[in-house]
């Protein structure tokens, strides 16, 4: 426990919460622990990803043990792969049809570099990523006729407007509902988000369903937004010491 506490000093992460996970510090732990992929660590590798970075060391263990998070920690930091590693990996082993993860991103932009990370990781590994783009194409694609889809990326806007078409068009029990740059998504201005994401956590709340929050900064907004709503809250704050 000393060791654990020494690295999480020594990278400056603070976390809040009970049971928490060992951090990890290398990505070979989540091959020999949580059997990740050979071929997605070879990936990494080959992208240059040698370790990860603080808020990777211990956000994957927490979202691998399936603990609901808030997950803070500077723009540039290494947040998307934070997320799309314990997605990759959770839902290596194909099962039920349809969509088993979601993530939310506050703009088109920022969900087309998620989607080209997980093509990035995923590559070799058949696995299945999907973006929505035009709304009204994907009602179309994603009509309750198509086959096996893994992992849906969305803009707040969209994937509320395929969730109000009639009949629906999409299914959504899934295992994960991963929300990107919460702290943009609650800014001011942004009224309306609150509503959408009650909406999406509504369609989100299959019994298997976990959540986490990803954000830059750890405002009171989102911070309390996850308290009263998430599960057992773990959250982390990576670069300041403040526990
Ligand atoms: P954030 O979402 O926290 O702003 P990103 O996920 O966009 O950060 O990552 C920023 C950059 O850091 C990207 O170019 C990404 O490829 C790189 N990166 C992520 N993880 C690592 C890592 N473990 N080692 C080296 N570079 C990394
Ligand atoms: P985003 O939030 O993803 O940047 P928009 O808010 O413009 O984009 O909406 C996303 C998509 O949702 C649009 O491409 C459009 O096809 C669809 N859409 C949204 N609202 C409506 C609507 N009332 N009627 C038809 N299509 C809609
Ligand atoms: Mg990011």
């Amino acid at each position: 426990q000393e060791k654990v506490n020494r690295i999480r000093a020594q990278h400056r992460i603070n976390v809040h919460g009970c049971d928490v996970p060992d951090p990890m510090c290398t990505f070979e732990e989540l091959q020999s622990e949580y059997k990740l992929h050979s071929r997605i660590l070879q990936n990494l590798k080959n992208a240059g990803l040698d370790s990860p970075t603080p808020i990777q060391m211990q956000a994957i263990p927490l979202m691998m043990h399936g603990r609901e998070v808030l997950a803070c920690a500077p723009t540039g930091s290494g947040k998307t792969l934070a997320f799309c590693l314990p997605l990759l990996t959770h839902l290596q082993q194909p099962a039920n049809l349809g969509f088993r993860a979601v993530v939310i991103s506050p703009t088109r932009e920022l969900a087309s570099q998620t989607y080209r990370e997980l093509l990035r990781l995923s590559d070799g590994v058949g696995f299945r990523v999907h973006i929505i783009d035009k709304a009204s194409l994907a009602a179309k694609k994603y009509g309750p006729q198509s086959n096996k889809k893994y992992i849906l990326i969305s803009t707040p806007n969209r994937l509320i407007y395929l969730l109000n078409q009639d009949p629906p068009t999409l299914n959504l029990s899934v295992e994960w509902l991963v929300v990107d740059e919460s702290d943009k998504l609650f800014e001011d201005g942004k009224s309306g988000f609150r509503e959408q994401l009650a909406a999406i956590f509504l369609a989100c709340s299959g019994p298997k369903v976990r959540r986490a929050f990803f954000s830059a900064t750890c405002t009171p907004d989102v911070e309390q937004w996850c308290r009263l709503n998430l599960d057992n809250l773990v959250s982390v704050n990576i670069g300041h010491n403040t526990a």
